[in-house]
């Protein structure tokens, strides 16, 4: 008998040529490897359902009655077995379009017969096509043991590929050896991965049942009772890991000791600061605050949606940095972003003598050198810019702190280049993100980060009005565009762009530009355009014109969506609307409602929506909470389409699924949180178990990167 290592060919009914298409269809190379193979439906034939009860098309259906009439139809093509069949209920039609004479043979009027099939619907009356026919009460060749079997089983199917198909390798082929296989396997090949105190206390069932009753379970209990232990499994390993991770790295990196909070920090507090802070706000600050003060390098995130006021609490980090006798450095993804985050810093922070430094591909020659030179020699306490900071000739003196904002636009390498420019270690690293994570996503993709969470608006925000519109309200678009800007408001107009479409999207927005220009004429009216085809000078020129107010419309592609920050614009206009993502949608909307007057977002879209896109513009229209939006985007869109995590092979699970099973990845985090808080290095007895699926981990996880 094969153990589970063994190369699936010398699994009993595989040999080479079904194991050659098992590996390259699945991943499948181990018998292993076959084992975690898990079905991704059940059909459930414990139950007889009644003829009288089934109304949906396409709904899987076995019944049982009596065969009352069997009689061929039609001519060649159309030549088919029709049959009847009733219950106590009511009266179903079979058909069959294939192997009609044999079949017209085995089957007897008058009978009783088990039959599943598909429903379908003709002509408004439901029928079976090629039901599987199976007597109830059987000839006397056949051993009896299949209906035996039949009746009562849940049975498992497996995805599949047409290759394995043909290779005898379909749902019930591939059923057929997991059942060869578990039934060579005993409890001990399986062994326990669990403390017991641990399956105890959580009711979670044996490994050995888990893996067996995933594959064959009687009945939808053992099936749920299988499927929460290896979803639970699954997420506490992960976190178990990631927690580690975060656990050795604290241990092994110091970090500065920002002991104190000094000058810098409190008169900005109390003379500056031009706003009181919210509590979230308070609360972030006092989070970074003890990590700073125990000597171990901070890695946290800050999530907060767009407005939720990120970058004074940037700011008042770099402060106790400063405090403390260190620089500090803001790095942000573009050129505007950096501009704008300069401006703000060098106005908030005043008169206070800090000297602030910008460095981006646009700082050239002599001031270029100024700046570095600075840097060097300690003269300038904060820099900010893009990610031209990261380049080899930049050197602090004494960074104590990189902060990167909107970090998902930055490579992890970007992140790390940014630790190594300092001589005396490592500085504290805070990153920002204004894309709000479902709480699943961010608990595993930044697992090993401490998160903050910015959760509250500064007070006296006005939500922003979303409103649905169609071309045919286009005009009365236009009228309220027009009001606005009477006003003294600006306006955004937001076209998509996606690359596979690029050329068809870009004429598009050329001639709305024109069709604009035309019913927005100068002199009374200027309009800038800012596409990702245009030059990086010319594309600033645009979007300045519009920061100063010189223009009342910019007409845009996404590239406005990160951090542009015109508190006098007030209306969003996004053109098909259906073909941006949830999140994406949000981000722009994000674009207004910065200042104090009542701001709106107009989602214009065609007649025909998806039912996802439906869904999507009426979240929209809902709500302004980022992390509502947030959910209901990994809802529609799986874990995998989250803006930020396409790359990550971390969100690819064997079972588990972060839009469904947030508690149990909660009460899987909360545990491994509480066992490494008492034992860091699982070395206590009890956790031996654990300990040894760690190291041997990675043999289950490995097949999905020999997939893709
Ligand atoms: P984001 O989190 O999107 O980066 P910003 O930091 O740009 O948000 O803040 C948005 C606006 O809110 C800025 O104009 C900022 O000055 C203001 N702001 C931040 N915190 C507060 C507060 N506690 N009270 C009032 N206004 C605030
Ligand atoms: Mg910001």
């Amino acid at each position: 008998m094969p153990t589970l290592d063994s190369n699936i060919e010398y699994l009993k009914g595989v040999g080479p040529q079904r194991a050659e298409v098992l590996k390259k269809e699945l991943g499948i190379f181990t018998c292993r490897d076959l084992l975690f193979h898990f079905p991704f439906r059940y059909i459930d034939r414990t139950k007889f359902h009644k003829i009288r009860d089934i109304h949906t098309e396409g709904e899987l259906v076995q019944i049982r009655g009596t065969l009352r009439r069997l009689e061929t139809l039609g001519e060649g093509r159309a030549r088919r077995l029709v049959g009847s069949l009733r219950d106590e209920t009511g009266m179903m039609e079979l058909v069959w379009f294939q192997a009609v004479q044999w079949l017209e043979k085995s089957l007897t009027v008058g009978k009783e017969y088990i039959v599943f099939g598909r429903v379908n619907e003709f002509n408004g009356r439901f029928n079976i096509t090629h039901p599987e026919m199976e007597s109830l009460t059987p000839d006397p060749s056949s051993t009896g043991e299949e209906l035996g079997v039949r009746q009562l089983t849940f049975d498992p199917v497996y995805p599949s590929t047409d290759k394995l198909t043909q290779k005898g390798l379909d749902a019930k082929g591939l059923r057929k050896i997991i059942r060869t296989l578990l039934d060579g396997l005993s409890p001990t090949d399986l062994p326990e991965t669990m403390p017991d105190y641990l399956t105890a206390q959580y009711k979670l069932t044996s490994r050995w049942s888990a893996l067996n009753k995933i594959h064959f379970p009687e009945n939808q209990q053992e099936l749920d009772v299988a499927t929460r232990r290896l979803k639970f499994e699954e997420l506490f390993f992960l976190q178990l890991r990631l927690l580690q991770i975060r656990t050795r790295r604290k241990d092994a990196i110091r970090g500065f000791v920002f002991s104190k909070i000094g000058d810098f920090f409190n008169k900005f507090y109390h003379e500056k600061l031009p706003f009181e802070l919210t509590g979230a706000q308070k609360r972030v600050l006092k989070e970074i605050r003890a990590d700073l003060a125990v000597g171990k390098q901070m890695n946290r995130l800050v999530q907060g949606d767009v407005g939720s006021g990120k970058t004074v609490v940037a700011l008042m980090t770099m402060l106790m940095a400063l405090d403390n006798g260190f620089q500090a450095v803001l790095m942000a993804p573009t050129e505007i972003l950096a501009q704008q985050h300069f401006a703000n810093i060098t106005e908030l922070v005043g008169d206070l003598g800090i000297r602030v430094g910008f460095l981006s591909g646009t700082v050239k020659g002599k001031k270029r050198e100024a700046i570095l030179q600075q840097l060097a020699s300690g003269e300038l306490h904060i820099v900010v810019g893009t990610h031209a900071l990261i380049e080899d000739w930049v050197q602090f003196n004494n960074l104590g702190i990189s902060i990167i904002d909107e970090q998902h636009r930055f490579g992890v390498e970007q992140r790390a280049a940014l630790w190594k420019k300092n001589p005396a270690g490592p500085p504290h690293v805070l990153v920002m993100t204004a894309t709000p994570i479902p709480r699943t996503l961010a608990m595993t993709l930044y697992g090993d980060l401490d998160v903050s969470v910015i959760d509250e608006l500064p007070p006296g925000r006005k939500p922003i009005t979303t409103m649905h519109k169609s071309e045919h309200h286009r005009l009365r678009v236009q009228g309220f565009m027009r009001d606005e800007i009477a006003k003294g408001r600006q306006v955004y107009v937001v076209y998509p762009m996606i690359e596979e479409t690029e050329t068809m999207d870009l004429q598009n927005l050329m001639s709305g530009y024109e069709a604009l220009s035309r019913d927005f004429p100068p002199p009374q009216y200027q309009i800038s355009i800012v596409h990702g085809k245009m030059k990086a000078a010319d594309k600033d020129f645009e979007m300045q014109r519009f920061v100063r107010g010189e223009t009342q419309i910019m007409v845009a592609t996404t590239v406005i969506e990160v951090g542009v920050n015109v508190p006098n614009a007030s209306v969003m206009v996004i053109e098909n609307a259906e073909r941006f993502g949830l999140s994406q949608l949000h981000q722009l909307r994000g674009r207004v409602g910065r200042g104090a007057e009542q701001s709106f977002c107009i989602l214009m879209t065609s007649f025909k929506l998806s039912a996802d896109g439906r869904e999507r513009i009426q979240t929209m229209c809902q709500t302004n909470d980022g992390f509502v939006i947030a959910e209901t985007d990994l809802r529609l869109r799986g874990p995998g389409n989250i803006e930020g995590t396409q790359q990550s092979g971390m969100l690819r699970f064997l079972i588990a699924d972060l839009a469904r099973d947030g508690q149990i990845l909660t009460a899987a985090r909360e545990i491994a949180l509480r066992i490494l808080e008492d034992d860091p290095a699982l070395a206590a007895p009890e956790h031996e178990r654990l300990r040894q699926h760690l190291a041997s981990e990675g043999k289950e996880a490995r097949v999905w990167s020999r997939i893709s």
